[in-house]
């Protein structure tokens, strides 16, 4: 019997596993109470469940066994950390939202995005927040350049609403047609003019500020008409608007 344990011991220091773990197997089947065959098993299995059964079996025959003690310790430090890394594998959070769970990671900072944040690029999901990083760098403009645009815009808008008004208000019904081929045609040059006086930089809210401008300077003319009553009269300012607007931030992304 002890020969069994020993052989089981001899193979394990000498790295035969294998031959160790059915040595030690057998003897502890052989003789459930010896101390030193379940200490030795618990060295040669695999799993840290299996070497905690080992330490415990061996701590059950002897409580103030020092070595089951300090390994029993050990492997259950080992396994309380093993948890709590699967834990955290499996409940990521939102960065944005602390209550979504998420399975998902911006592939560009690596942190946990849910599925309403994400947003799908060509070269993977993003958070919005390195979106918005990417976006800085393809925008060159400065603030001066939100100024200038109104600047520009606002004359040649009021030139365009007085123009749409008087001119093309007296139309009659052909004003649809013709404000479908016009109206974008204003709202492109008021656009060419603005790219030109801040020297073709992009800003994020360049469109907005220039269509805001087309906005401010043609509303007056719609209430002007609706104090006076006339609604087919407000029909000319109000395409301006209706189509000019979209044009405008279309083509000053
Ligand atoms: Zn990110
Ligand atoms: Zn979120």
């Amino acid at each position: 019997m002890a020969d069994l344990i020993q052989q089981g011991l001899t193979a394990a220091r000498v790295g035969k596993l294998t031959e160790a773990r059915r040595l030690l197997l057998k003897a502890t089947a052989e003789q459930p109470d010896n101390v030193t065959a379940w200490l030795g098993l618990a060295g040669v299995v695999e799993s840290l469940e299996e070497k905690r059964d080992c330490f415990a079996k061996a701590l059950a025959i002897e409580p103030d066994n020092h070595e089951a003690q300090t390994g029993l310790t050990l492997v259950e430090q080992k396994l309380a950390t093993k948890q709590a890394d699967a834990n955290s594998a499996g409940s990521l959070h939102c960065f944005r939202h602390a209550q979504t769970e998420t399975q998902l990671r911006c592939n560009r900072c690596n942190r946990p995005i849910c599925a309403k944040c994400a947003r799908r690029t060509p070269v993977g999901f993003r958070c919005p927040d390195c979106i918005r990083e990417q976006e800085d760098k393809y925008y060159t403009g400065t603030n001066s350049d939100y100024a200038v645009a109104a600047f520009v815009s606002f004359p040649l808008s009021l030139i365009a609403a007085m123009l749409f008004t008087f001119v093309l208000g007296g139309l009659g019904f052909w004003l649809i047609w013709i404000s479908l081929f016009v109206a974008p045609t204003a709202a492109g040059f008021i656009c060419e003019a603005v790219r030109w006086a801040v020297s073709k930089r992009r800003s994020r809210y360049l469109g907005y500020v220039t269509a805001g401008s087309l906005i401010v300077a043609t509303v007056p003319f719609i209430l002007m008409f609706l104090l006076l009553g006339d609604v087919w009269g407000l029909m000319a300012p109000f395409l301006l608007i209706f189509l000019g607007t979209p044009t405008i931030i279309a083509r000053l992304r």
